[in-house]
């Protein structure tokens, strides 16, 4: 039996680590297509070649969900200590570097906020109470604002869930209500992020390359710089099943029979059609049409309902887009100056977010060196921008229309800080067009199963398919479809870690109710 994996991101590469450890397939019968140069879809992370790094984004994690991507990293071999896994590095490194942030909010007249209180009027309470409480038929594809009044996404409580998870008012009440039920025990300390865990170093270095690198070893062969375009299906009593791929690579056109074996199709990307800018240009505008990161989706769903529906993620930039922005600083100044303002040295603080800025900005300082083989001197932070089709307070522009120079700019008026800490200092902006997509209003039938009913080999891993009571927009949605995919597909009797229902801990409930009077 062979395997196919459609793209490359963390959903494949642990569907493909699945199949070696809990199925027994042979790694060299595993082949991973993937359209880009590179491995590890979203979780990118890279030195550029002026000695500049960038990322698109910076993953919290927890240990108390996140159940099958430990699952996963307890079986992968460290690349740095030998003897451990990732996941006891991971650990280890977490207790050295507790979270606890100090300066969670920090509003228009530089205060660092006291955010120990959610600012919940009864009216807002109430409300909630009534999101949280709604099925999701109930709650079917309405947005946040149909369920929650004006004045509630002024609360403490808003901005910093909003900002933790990249939440816009316009969104999906049902994932938001998914979130609040999910992160329930985040919510009493959600002014600390005491609960976030973080990787040794970027997602790429941290995960993607020992996780790759151990499936090398074990024989699977990843094949770059080739997209899939199209699938021949074939239907047959019922059951549909993939008979051949036919794949691009470098432009060239060629097709795989797949006779029996299993398909893994990866079936839409966060970071579809992102690109980066530099100092003084802003991030390209690319979309779908320019990336064809939908199409094969777009494709095979026409006429196929159990294979869901693309549109209602991928129609509206302006409702899924935001971008983030990697800083570079070649001396300590900046750092310095941050860390005594925020009170948290770096690595322990998390967001800091800019309550009050028109682009909504959050900056963090992660633990240095954040890179594999990072100059001592050399320290990179990371941030991103909710409203970047605003005009800035400092820059009389929208963030989309600004190069890294100009974000430092606004930056540092956020911060009063003298323009020069950022004198030796490279900023890149990245332009996400789809990055929220999945929080997208939808109905329940526009995502498909990770195995539909009707499938005889095909399996849809990404954060575009069904699982009920998980949270999207993490890295654990992506791990779990592809474990319930392999392990439904491979008929595997090894149980899934259920999802812990945090939601239903007396002491979590109580911590709740208690933090949301506060
Ligand atoms: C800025 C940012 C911040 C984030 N923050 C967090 C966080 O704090 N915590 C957290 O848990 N998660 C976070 N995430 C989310 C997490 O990174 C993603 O959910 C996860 O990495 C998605 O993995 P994936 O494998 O499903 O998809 P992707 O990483 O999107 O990979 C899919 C891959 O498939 C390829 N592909 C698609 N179609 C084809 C085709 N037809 N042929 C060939 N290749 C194809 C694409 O090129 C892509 O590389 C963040 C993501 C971003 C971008």
């Amino acid at each position: 039996m062979k395997a196919y994996f459609i793209g490359g991101g963390i959903g494949s590469l642990a569907g493909a680590a699945f199949l070696v450890r809990d199925a027994g397939v042979a790694g060299s019968n595993i082949t991973i297509y993937e359209a880009l140069p590179l491995f590890g879809g979203s979780l990118d992370g890279a030195q550029r070649p002026d000695g500049s790094y960038s990322l698109r984004g910076g993953r919290m994690l927890t240990t108390d969900h996140y159940e099958c991507t430990w699952d996963l990293l307890s079986s992968i071999p460290s690349l740095e200590h030998p003897g451990q896994t990732v996941r006891d590095e991971t650990v280890a490194f977490n207790l050295r570097n507790k979270a606890h942030s100090q300066a969670r909010l920090v509003d228009r007249n530089r205060f660092k906020m006291d955010v120990s209180t959610m600012g919940f009027s009864m009216h807002d309470r109430m409300e909630l109470v009534r999101l949280t409480e709604a099925s999701e038929e109930e709650l079917s594809n309405s947005r946040i604002t149909d369920w929650l009044s004006p004045p509630f996404f002024q609360t403490n409580f808003w901005y910093m869930w909003q900002t933790t998870f990249a939440f816009q008012p316009w969104h999906s009440a049902v994932e938001l209500k998914r979130y609040l039920h999910r992160f329930m025990n985040e919510f009493p300390r959600i002014e600390t992020l005491g609960g976030v865990k973080r990787t040794v170093y970027n997602q790429y270095d941290a995960i993607v390359r020992p996780l790759t690198s151990w499936l090398e070893k074990q024989g699977v062969q990843f094949v770059k710089n080739t997209r899939v375009t199209d699938m021949e299906i074939a239907e047959d009593n019922g059951k549909v099943s993939v008979k051949r791929l036919f794949l691009d690579q470098n432009g060239k056109n060629t097709g795989i029979a797949v006779g029996d074996d299993l398909v893994f199709f990866q079936n839409g990307s966060m970071a579809d059609a992102s690109s980066f800018g530099s100092m003084t240009s802003p991030a390209p505008h690319l979309t779908k049409a320019d990336s064809q990161g939908w199409a094969l989706w777009e494709k095979i769903a026409a006429g196929r309902p159990e294979f869901g529906n693309p549109a209602p993620f991928n129609r509206s930039i302006p409702e899924s887009y935001w971008l983030s922005f990697t800083v570079t600083c070649r001396d300590h100044t900046f750092f310095d100056q941050m860390e005594a303002f925020s009170g948290n040295a770096a690595g322990t603080g998390g967001l800091v977010t800019f309550k009050d800025s028109n682009w909504l900005m959050s900056i963090v300082l992660y633990h240095q060196p954040h890179f594999v083989g990072q100059p001592k001197d050399v320290q990179v932070f990371w941030g991103y921008a909710l409203h970047p089709d605003r005009v800035g307070d400092f820059v009389a522009k929208p963030m989309s229309e600004c190069g890294g120079a100009e974000i430092l700019d606004e930056l540092c008026g956020h911060l009063n800080f003298d323009r020069t800490v950022f004198d030796n200092t490279t900023c890149i902006p990245c332009r996400m067009p789809y990055i929220t997509s999945m929080f997208m209003p939808r109905s329940r039938s526009d995502r498909p199963l990770p195995v539909p009913e009707n499938s005889a080999n095909l399996a849809f891993v990404s954060q575009f398919v069904e699982i009920p009571d998980d949270v999207v927009f993490t890295v654990e949605y992506s791990v779990r479809a592809a474990q319930m995919a392999v392990y439904k597909l491979l008929k595997i009797e090894r149980p899934i870690p259920p999802i812990t229902r945090h939601d239903k801990s007396i002491s979590v409930l109580i911590d709740t109710v208690e933090k949301a009077f506060v």
